[in-house]
Order: structure tokens, then C-alpha cells, then sequence
């Protein structure tokens, strides 16, 4: 049987850049001309390349161009089929990856603005993103100044892998200004290309790239609670995206074990790590690592210990065998409803002022 999802709020759906033409228009004339000169041709990220499968559904895979990349498509197919009443666009086309913070600054600047342009101008039922050049928070800072005027915007987007782990205090201005500014700040599976992505080196299959990904956000997600990061911000919520949410009852329970016997290390972490992250950090739910039968995954929800952490996504275009039943048997109507409704509008100010 399939869920209804009337009225959901999709919290992470991926429309595509098509490529860096597509930029070029939103691009300033500086980056314009060196990207022109250099024949710097797109930053696809290396960890989701657009022809594999997983890329996309075939039946959500457009005759020309990218997954992603069709507007008609995504209607028809992601707000329609599902009858969202908002959905989240999370645009990711690895401008982290590049060296350069200021061309990763311009081109942050240009999908934010191709973002709004091409795709929210367009859809009212669209919300999205902030990018931002990971690479330099004060030129982060800058962008989410830039674009936080303009309510559409709701969260800011940061990939999973990063060149040092995300609670240290060289990103904490980009924490202080999400927070000024009530927006969450996404960690979506994906890496600046600094690091392998395992803990013990380059792996050397995709399907190995994507499974660990998990990993990664649990470093980030112990690293934000270990170096205090919730604390110092308490207005922050954390969403992580596309990395799973049933290994959360083990890691809270190992988290939670290891603080007891070595808080006296982090005597800012007042709370146990399970307390803090049920308060501060929410989960997407695909693609949904679920197990094969409904009452372990009931069970599994159970462990978590709160019924507001999952939040409805599609990750459309993206395809992980989930088709049309977004929503995984063995959740409770009480919970399908939080997740699809209450928990996206608790943890999106912005979208709540909208539907008040
Ligand atoms: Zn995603």
C-alpha cells in the first residue's frame, strides 16, 4: 500500500545545474571570463556523476540532459505525484570541491541566483538552499547575507565531507549567522574532495563512496556536539540529509555511553549527546535504509526515542528502489503525519510564517 503524502513538505528534492553554461548568465563578469578562458567546463560532483543509475529513476531520466534539470518533469513527477505542498531544492554541484574560495564565492553566488531565477521564480511550491564557498565562512557569511532577505531560501547547504570536521570553530560564523537568520544548516551526503571517504583511505567503488557517506555525517554530527557547537548556538538545528537514519539508536547509545565516562573532557556538553541531538538535529527520510520488514523498522523509529526527528523527502530524482512508496511501511499515521507536516513545519521558521 502506498502513503498519501497530500500536502507533505519535501525536504530534500534535487533540481540539476545542466552545466556551467547554464551559470554563465548569473555569473559576474570577472568569474565569467575566467571560466570562459580557462575552459572550466562544470563542477559535477565526482560522488554522484549524472549517468549512473542511482543518478536517477529511469522514468524520472529526461531524453536530453541531466536528471534534475526539466521543470515540467519535476511538477509532474515530484510535486504533483506527491502532492507536496512545498518542496526543498538542494542543488548540489560540488562548487565546495574547487581550491579557489573566492571563484567557489562566485559561483556559489550564481546557482543561489540560477536557483531563484530558473527555478523558484518559476514554482511557487519551490523553496530552497543556500550554497555557500565552504571554503571561507566569511565569504559564507556574505552569501547568507546576501540571499537571506529573500524568504524562499530556508536552510543553508553543506556537504557531509569536509576539509576538517564541521564542529570546529573555524565555522562558526556560519553557524552564528544561520542562526541570526533561522535557518537550518543541511549536512547532504557529498564531500569537498579533501579527504577519502572512508577512515581508511580511497575506496574504490561508488558503492562504497555512497554507503560510508553515513559515516561521515556521524563524524560531523559528534564532531557538532563534542567541540559545543549546540551550545554556544542554541538556536541551531542541523538536518541530515541523504545519509540514512536507522544506525541513530546505536550511535546515540554509544555516544551517549562514551560521554558519561569522558565528560569531564567537554565540560560544555551538559547534556547527554542522545538529549542534544533529539533537540537539535533532524533526518531525512530517503533514501530510507529500512529494514526488510515493517515492525523492525517500527521498532527501529522506537529506539530513536522521538517522533519529531524524521522529516519527508523524496531525493527526487535520485533512485534508491523507493519508486512512488516514499514512505516505508511500519510507521504509525500518528508519525507519517509529524514527518510529512509537523516536524518540516517545526523545523523551518519560514516556511511556518508562510502557511500562517
Ligand atoms: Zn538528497
Amino acid at each position: 500500500m502506498t502513503t498519501a503524502t497530500t500536502g507533505a513538505i519535501d525536504c530534500d528534492m534535487h533540481p540539476a545545474v545542466p552545466g556551467m553554461h547554464a551559470l554563465l548568465p548569473y555569473l559576474d563578469d570577472h568569474w565569467r571570463e575566467q571560466v570562459s578562458l580557462r575552459g572550466i567546463g562544470g563542477m559535477d560532483p565526482s560522488s554522484f556523476p549524472p549517468t549512473i543509475p542511482a543518478n536517477s529513476r529511469p522514468d524520472w531520466r529526461p531524453t536530453k540532459d541531466k536528471p534534475g534539470t526539466d521543470l515540467a518533469m519535476l511538477r509532474a513527477q515530484a510535486l504533483d505525484a506527491f502532492a507536496t505542498r512545498y518542496a526543498i531544492c538542494n542543488c548540489l554541484y560540488a562548487v565546495q570541491a574547487a581550491y579557489n574560495a573566492d571563484f567557489a564565492a562566485g559561483l556559489c553566488r550564481a546557482v543561489n541566483d540560477w536557483i531563484a531565477g530558473e527555478w523558484l521564480d518559476r514554482e511557487s511550491r519551490l523553496r530552497a538552499s543556500i550554497v555557500v564557498p565552504l571554503q571561507d565562512p566569511a565569504l559564507a557569511v556574505e552569501e547568507i547575507e546576501r540571499r537571506a532577505g529573500d524568504a524562499r531560501f530556508v536552510q543553508v547547504l553543506l556537504p557531509a565531507g569536509c576539509e576538517m570536521p564541521l564542529g570546529r570553530r573555524f565555522y562558526w560564523p556560519i553557524y552564528a549567522a544561520a542562526e541570526r537568520y533561522r535557518l537550518p544548516v543541511a549536512i547532504h551526503a557529498g564531500s569537498t574532495f579533501r579527504h577519502a571517504t572512508t577512515s581508511n583511505g580511497w575506496p574504490s567503488y561508488y558503492l562504497e563512496d555512497y554507503v560510508v557517506q553515513s559515516h561521515a555525517a556521524q563524524a560531523q554530527l559528534l564532531s557538532l556536539v563534542a567541540e559545543g557547537v549546540f551550545t554556544k548556538f542554541p538556536g541551531l538545528t542541523v538536518v541530515l540529509s541523504e545519509t540514512g537514519f536507522t544506525w541513530l539508536p546505536q550511535f546515540l547509545w554509544r555516544a551517549t555511553k562514551t560521554w558519561r565516562a569522558m565528560r569531564s573532557e567537554i565540560p560544555w556538553v551538559d547534556r547527554a549527546p542522545a538529549d542534544i541531538i533529539r533537540d537539535h538535529v533532524r533526518f531525512t527520510l530517503q533514501p530510507a535504509d529500512a529494514p526488510p520488514d515493517a515492525p523492525a523498522l517500527q521498532q527501529a523509529v522506537e529506539q530513536i526515542g522521538s517522533d519529531r526527528v524524521l522529516l519527508f523527502s523524496t531525493d527526487y530524482p535520485h533512485w534508491h528502489f523507493d519508486g512512488v512508496q516514499a514512505v516505508p511501511e511500519g510507521l504509525s499515521a500518528d508519525l507519517v503525519r509529524k514527518m510529512l507536516i509537523d516536524n518540516p513545519l517545526e523545523t523551518y521558521p519560514r516556511l511556518k510564517e508562510t502557511v500562517q
